[in-house]
């Protein structure tokens, strides 16, 4: 049976990834701070449209802000790890990646009452030991991967890369992929952001980036009986007024073309049996 299911993703950083970057003065805290008001806007919007999404909540947000992390919760969405301080994990010791994850955790089982079942790195960056923690931490999926577009898969430890020889693909684990893109990210096609090494330019027009989207689950439908497909946004980028306007009307144009909305622990499930019956597309 067609099965075409969209998980719409929060990624409520606030001020914690302009905090990893060192960029600590008022106004890009402040940039931060707007995820507040675009979470809310969020909300509203997903309660309109009867969706449950999933949020990957970092534990400075949580702390830093518990009652806008609360309402989260109150709205029945699914709270997934986005690690303590939103460093990469690529940039840090085994030990702190280790000691981040738990704290995280922590938090998120002081939020919802239970421990995260999916993870997301901040940057999309994992280290060489993710995978191997993710499992020993009990998590049922990962989201930060990109080998795939519509099918989840079997994320892999292990694999030997050495320059000048032929890629060598480590062991299949039990823990699910669910892949992303920064294609389907609101952050690299709206994000202005200015360092003194680089620039981003962002500010592309909404209705073009969410014609896209669509184009992509219209795809997913034209070419696999069975996909997920995952879009990914933050509060303080997607809640800008008129990206909102183009996010309510890409949501009616899926629900139209038949997209069944799932949180990603649902779809992580939905995949596992999914993949127990029939190798990926
Ligand atoms: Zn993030």
């Amino acid at each position: 049976m067609p099965r075409h299911i969209v998980c719409l993703t929060f990624d409520f950083d606030t001020q914690s990834g302009f905090i990893a970057r060192g960029m600590t003065t008022p106004t890009p805290l402040s940039r931060g701070e707007f995820g507040l008001v675009g979470a809310r806007r969020i909300l509203a919007l997903l309660k309109s449209q009867n969706i449950r999404a999933t949020w990957f909540v970092p534990g400075f947000t949580i702390e830093s802000h518990p009652k806008a992390c609360q309402a989260v919760v109150e709205h029945g969405h699914e709270v997934a790890h986005h690690s303590w301080a939103h460093v990469p994990p690529a940039n840090q010791s085994r030990d702190e990646e280790e000691a981040d994850l738990k704290r995280a955790n922590a938090a998120i089982e002081r939020l919802t009452g239970q421990k995260a079942r999916g993870y997301r790195s901040p940057s999309w960056d994992l280290s060489d030991n993710t995978i191997d923690l993710l499992l020993a931490h009990g998590f049922l999926y990962d989201s930060s991967l990109m080998g795939a577009d519509y099918w989840p898969y079997r994320a892999r430890r292990g694999d030997r890369v050495t320059l000048g020889q032929p890629y060598g693909p480590g062991e299949e684990t039990a823990l699910i992929e669910m892949p992303i893109s920064w294609s389907l990210d609101d952050f690299p096609h709206f994000e202005f952001i200015r360092t003194p090494t680089s620039v981003l330019p962002g500010l592309q027009s909404a209705r073009a980036v969410m014609q896209n989207w669509l184009d992509e689950f219209l795809y997913m439908k034209k070419t696999v009986e069975w996909g997920v497909l995952t879009y990914t946004m933050h509060p303080y980028v997607i809640g800008r007024g008129y990206r909102m306007l183009g996010l309510e009307d890409l949501i009616e144009k899926l629900a139209a073309e038949g997209a069944v909305f799932m949180t990603m622990e649902e779809a992580a499930r939905a995949a596992q049996t999914h993949m127990g019956l029939s190798a990926p597309c």
